[in-house]
């Protein structure tokens, strides 16, 4: 069935969009229609509930912070992982509300800058790109201003790599009583996450990172209570998160046009996420991935920059080898040989990026750390 589907002329080894599946893409080949139970039914509810129950990962997960069972809910966004993001802080923040930001990296800084535009009150708890957060800071700073309400933090830092204590950082805010919003844009679904057992109330993710579908719309998966609280927050029409889920409640629509194909190609993803074996496989994989391909790059000089205990396996900062190194070069001569490399973030030291999710296997590293062998030896 997939044979008509052309061939791709590299591997993306970047954060999103990234390399997909035949499967994937040969969704996009035909048009669907959106009116009936096929799609509102058999397909939208279907991946809001499947959604659900991947947020509900359990076998894995540290026990950390486990709390009542709570109802949750997912409801998918037009547009990039960004737009959701804007939509929840958007939604979720009463006129009165404060939220602590904690940034580590470029996307924690995008929160920032949404709250600034959204003219939502925050709090920053900024930190040096290569630094972790610290749940006890957090925990002080919480204290010091009880007008806070909400706090977000992003899971995987895709700037650097870095992979918060979103654990630690949870207990923190849950015991406190905070509503916790968590960008988990590169790691739901690659790595497992329990909302229920961490007490997460907002968690955001978009269509092309671990569900390796393609780019075209993100989702939010909340507690049902915390979405009633959203009426008439929303600072925007169509970032409203609230209406947006009353209406795909009603009967699987969307408010406006709904990027079929792309639905479509998500639910075929879905189902090969779970014919590869579900969170815990792929997290396997990634993990296998990014190990390969940190001892592979160390071995051919290129050192990681940050220490492992801080490192994701979704993607990995390497630093230059050499002030003069040339990362154009290198990045042209390595995407002729079939794979796409990604340039750094950092505002401090010369890196760049190889990320290893997608449709990407240990063998794809093996082939790549060759290349990158040839080009430097
Ligand atoms: C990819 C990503 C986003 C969203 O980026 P878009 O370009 O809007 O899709 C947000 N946060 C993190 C951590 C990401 O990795």
């Amino acid at each position: 069935m997939y044979e008509s589907v052309p061939d791709n002329p590299y591997i993306l080894l970047t954060p999103g969009p990234l390399s997909t599946s035949k499967g994937v893409r040969s969704a996009l080949l035909r048009d669907w229609c959106t009116w009936d139970a096929d799609y509102n039914e058999g397909i939208v509810q279907d991946i809001r509930r499947r959604l659900v129950q991947l947020a509900r990962w359990r076998s894995n997960v540290d026990r950390c912070c486990s709390g009542k069972n709570e109802n949750y809910t997912a409801v998918l966004m037009q547009g990039s992982g960004s737009f959701s993001v804007e939509a929840t802080l958007g939604s979720a923040l009463p006129p009165d509300g404060r939220i602590l930001i904690i940034t580590n990296g470029a996307y924690g800084q995008r929160m920032v800058q949404m709250a600034d535009v959204l003219q939502v009150d925050y709090i920053e708890y900024a930190l040096p790109e290569t630094e972790c957060p610290d749940p006890h800071k957090i925990g002080t700073l919480l204290d010091e201003n009880p007008d806070v309400t909400h706090v977000a933090l992003v899971h995987c830092e895709t700037t650097t790599g870095m992979l918060n204590p979103l654990c630690a950082v949870a207990q923190v805010v849950k015991a406190r009583g905070k509503t916790l919003i968590v960008d988990a844009m590169s790691s739901f679904g690659g790595i497992p996450i329990d909302l229920n057992e961490l007490g997460i109330d907002f968690l955001v993710s978009s269509a092309n990172k671990c569900i390796q579908g393609v780019p075209g719309f993100a989702f939010v998966i909340a507690k049902q209570d915390e979405l009633q609280k959203c009426r008439g927050n929303a600072r925007s029409l169509c970032l409203d998160l609230f209406s947006q889920w009353q209406e795909m409640e009603k009967s699987g629509k969307w408010r406006y046009t709904s990027p079929t194909h792309v639905v479509r190609a998500f639910h075929q993803a879905l189902n090969e996420l779970d014919a590869e074996g579900g969170v815990d496989v792929r997290y396997a994989r990634y993990r296998q991935n990014q190990r390969l391909l940190a001892e592979g790059m160390a071995e051919l000089g290129f050192q990681p920059l940050l220490p492992a205990d801080l490192q994701s396996p979704i993607i990995t900062s390497f630093l230059y080898p050499r002030p003069d190194f040339d990362f154009a070069a290198f990045y042209r001569q390595v995407k002729a040989q079939g794979f796409v490399l990604y340039p750094g973030k950092l505002s401090r030291a010369n890196t760049f990026r190889i990320g290893n999710i997608g449709e990407v296997y240990p063998k794809d590293i093996q082939r790549l750390l060759q290349v990158v062998w040839r080009i430097t030896r």
